[in-house]
């Protein structure tokens, strides 16, 4: 463990409110481990920033008639207020759409272009002729090609997790039809290149999870793609390219760059240099299973095509999805708590106890039960927990005036007792 360490967790996409779980596999963890580090004497700072650009957040702020600018304003602010009422505590919550995070990812972008990582394609792109515009990612849905599942984005299947090359029966998203396929040029990464660094990396990284490190492995033996960075949309980082006019980054080169850029103008406020700090401390990236692939592939690949000047994380700590009752939380089957709403009725140290009893260390997915939520608060946190506070306090108030008085005497009891708590927090 070093001194000082940088915690960052998934950013959150604004698009929609925050849930359960978000909460439980990414955040609250998060928030717990910055609080522990901090305990432990360590300059720890937890940084977090709205994700802002996208697809799904131009067409969706297309439909509620909006720009997108307020839309992700409006969705940054509520984000923020929600996790402050649940007691995550970032030490900085920022967004991708700062002027300083897309000044770092043209930055790096040029850097990847002169290093000979980005290369550039006509490519065939869906198009629909009602809608007259390029259809990219969510604009199109269709059949994941590795595990067939029906009605998947062409951007991330969701039913396994993967990126599908090409998705199968594609339909614009928007007004239902089939699309035509026009050409455009396409700026691309060449992940392909970084197979050996990567699988080197995740050999000598000790800290990272077994369980995730092998069928990301899998993945790289299994031969990486190229990755397409463009988007022909207006709602992004601009390509900083004569030849790119109108074009901007695909929301994943972009977001996880704004950890660093983010860490950067926190500590530069501060007066600490963003850089050396970056590089002498731990990294943390905590996630949600769901986007393994771009936290174990595409991000170090990245860091690793600047020459690690940012360097690369030490942890990624990466935990499952939260059922429900036993089932999968889904927005649009209406199967979900939202964040705001529990708080309403229950104290968020309710919510935090019980998420942190249930969560392991893997990527295993952890549920969510009512009955079992009120016994735990009702037996642990309250009748152990809060009844231990209760009378420790209650009997120093009786018994010594409310001031803790010192130690006379020290014995063996003592001594065992205290060592078995120092054990405890190692
Ligand atoms: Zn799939
Ligand atoms: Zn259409």
């Amino acid at each position: 463990m070093r001194s000082k360490a940088i915690i960052t967790s998934a950013l959150p996409y604004a698009n929609g409110e925050i849930h359960l779980g978000h909460i439980a596999s990414t955040y609250l963890p998060a928030d717990v481990t910055t609080r522990f580090l901090k305990l432990r004497g360590v300059e720890a700072y937890y940084i977090c920033a709205s994700d802002d650009f996208g697809t799904p957040i131009l067409l969706q702020s297309e439909k509620e008639g909006k720009t997108p600018s307020e839309y992700v304003t409006y969705w940054n602010k509520r984000d923020y207020d929600d996790f402050t009422a649940a007691g995550i505590d970032f030490d900085f919550f920022y967004k991708t759409s700062s002027s300083e995070n897309i000044q770092f990812v043209q930055d790096v972008f040029k850097k990847l272009d002169a290093a000979g990582h980005i290369y550039e394609k006509e490519i065939i792109q869906f198009y629909c002729s009602n809608d007259k515009k390029f259809l990219p990612d969510r604009y199109v849905k269709g059949i994941c090609p590795y595990c067939k599942a029906a009605d998947q984005y062409s951007d991330l299947c969701e039913s396994c997790g993967r990126v599908p090359e090409e998705i199968f029966d594609p339909r614009c998203s928007i007004c239902g039809a089939t699309p035509t396929k026009e050409k455009t040029t396409h700026y691309f990464f060449k992940l392909k290149n970084f197979g050996d660094s990567l699988s080197k990396w995740l050999d000598e990284n000790e800290n990272l999870q077994k369980d995730v490190k092998k069928y990301v492995q899998n993945w790289i033996k299994s031969g990486l793609i190229d990755w397409d960075i463009t988007r022909d949309i207006v709602w992004g980082v601009p390509i900083p390219l004569d030849t790119a006019k109108g074009k901007v980054f695909y929301g994943w080169f972009d977001n996880h760059l704004a950890y660093i850029s983010t860490a950067i103008k926190f500590l530069e406020d501060k007066g600490i240099n963003g850089k050396e700090f970056w590089n002498s401390a731990d990294i943390y990236h905590f996630i949600g299973k769901d986007i393994v692939y771009h936290h174990y592939l595409f991000l170090p690949a990245m860091r690793l095509g600047i020459n690690s000047e940012y360097k690369l994380p030490d942890y990624i700590p990466t935990r499952g999805h939260l059922t429900l009752q036993g089932k999968k939380i889904s927005k649009s089957r209406n199967w979900y708590i939202g964040l705001k709403q529990f708080l309403e009725y229950y104290p968020a140290d309710y919510l935090r106890y019980y998420l942190v009893a249930i969560n392991p260390y893997s990527q295993d997915d952890l549920n969510f039960d009512w009955n079992e939520f009120t016994n735990r608060i009702n037996s642990e946190l309250i009748g152990n927990v809060g009844n231990f506070v209760n009378r420790a306090l209650g009997f120093t108030k009786k018994a010594f005036d409310g001031v803790i008085p010192e130690t006379e005497v020290h014995d063996d009891k003592d001594k065992e007792a205290e060592n078995r708590i120092k054990n405890l927090s190692t």
